[in-house]
């Protein structure tokens, strides 16, 4: 390692959340921890691990790729792709032992003899028009095609809740009522469905009322809650931790101006640092003059423009600010073990070791504060999932 920016990917604090959210559940009902888009940023392999060790019944992905690179490393692990697929993709998910949800791109007259039976789970549209059935009769008739069919078998019935995380429920409760009689029509007509799923992080963190048989959780696992006003959820601990240091500290005059487009014009003398992580890291160009970083345990904004690879932030309050110093993008304050002069001292092919080992035995260190990406994301007009998922590959994961 030789660039300073990284993130810590605390796997101790997946299983803590995991266990956390297995304790929400009302008995006999199922957790499924969605690992799409590289575990929303976590890196898939190590996170199903863990979901593997504790666990979790199912875990999701967005699409047929996604699901073949979990099969690569895990054989078994139940596997649900969320993302409409075609025909010949129903075909290699059969194949693969993966579920699938029914889609209009893969009606069932035209999926050939299947090698192995696929589960298929039917999403009925409660209101968020996004994907699923909107007439029940409808759902109901591809039931009973797939009911002519040994290899195609009816796994369940699902729908996405479009605002359980709101403060006014009603919308979510429309939904959860639209499902339940959807269910009630089904079972009237004798296809009664083997598993009814809707919640997702937000559901779940509602209560037993809303988890029907299966809850597919994701940024919870993670570490975050859908909205922390609305549903705050103190005891789950953020996954990952992002740094980065300090590259160049200087003087700047009032009139003076920094970055790309003399976006920031100084009004005062000022104490400028240079941070070496950028857009193409992940670091949101939208932070530009509005974002804010942690240095020293206090948040300096962003000054100028974020660039491809560096940001300015004013240090002017933080005196004792200065080149090599470790940064918080997001997350636990760096442990007391990092500074610039023990990351010099380690050599380049040990740092991650290092970070690792550090950043684990600071556990209990008292007085590190957290810049949460909860309040760093509204910042970039955006929520942590699109943040966390952003992270550039470039951007080295460690793992404690
Ligand atoms: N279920 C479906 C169909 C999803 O698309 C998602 C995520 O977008 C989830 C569950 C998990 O949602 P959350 O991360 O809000 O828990």
């Amino acid at each position: 390692m030789y660039r300073t920016t990284f993130a810590i990917v605390d796997l101790s604090a997946l299983a803590h959340n995991i266990r956390l959210l297995k304790g929400r559940l009302a008995p006999g009902v199922r957790l499924l921890v969605a690992v799409k888009a590289d575990a929303y940023g976590h890196g898939v392999r190590p996170v199903v691990e863990v979901l593997r060790r504790e666990g979790v019944y199912q875990v999701a992905v967005a699409s047929l790729e996604e699901a073949l690179q979990i099969r690569a490393f895990d054989k078994e692990i139940p596997i649900l792709i969320l993302g409409a697929l075609g025909v010949d993709e129903c075909v290699v998910a059969a194949e693969a032992k993966l579920d699938v949800l029914y889609t209009d791109l893969c009606p069932i007259p035209d999926i050939p003899r299947l090698p192995r039976p696929l589960a298929m789970h039917i999403p009925i549209d409660t209101g968020m028009n996004r994907l699923g059935f909107k007439s029940i009769e409808a759902a109901l008739r591809v039931i009973e095609t797939m009911a002519h069919r040994a290899d195609i078998r009816f796994a369940g019935v699902c729908t996405h809740l479009a605002c359980a995380d709101a403060e006014d429920v009603s919308h979510a409760l429309g939904q959860v009522e639209r499902l339940l009689q959807a269910v009630q029509t089904l079972r009237d007509k004798g296809c009664a469905p083997p598993l009814v799923h809707a919640a997702n992080s937000a559901g779940l963190l509602r209560g037993e009322a809303w988890q029907f048989d299966m809850v597919r959780v994701g940024i919870a696992a993670y570490g975050y809650s859908p909205d922390p006003e609305v549903l705050p959820q103190p005891e789950l601990h953020p996954v990952m931790h992002m740094y980065t240091s300090i590259t160049r500290v200087a003087d700047v005059s009032p009139g003076e101006t920094i970055g790309y487009g003399a976006t920031y014009t100084a009004q005062c003398p000022m104490r400028v640092a240079t941070i070496a992580i950028g857009y193409a890291d992940g670091f949101p160009r939208i932070l530009s003059n509005r974002g804010m970083v942690r240095v020293r345990g206090r948040d300096v904004p962003i000054v100028g423009r974020v660039c491809m690879d560096q940001a300015m932030v004013d240090v002017s309050h933080v005196p004792e600010a200065q080149v090599g110093d470790f940064v918080t993008v997001f997350g636990i304050d760096p442990p007391s073990a990092w500074s610039a002069s023990a990351w010099r001292s380690v050599p380049p092919e040990h740092r991650a070791n290092w970070l690792q080992e550090t950043f684990a035995l600071a556990a209990n260190e008292e007085g590190r504060n957290v810049l949460s990406l909860s309040t760093v994301a509204p910042l970039a007009e955006t929520i942590p999932y699109e943040i966390l998922c952003q992270i550039n590959r470039r951007v080295p994961k460690l793992y404690v």
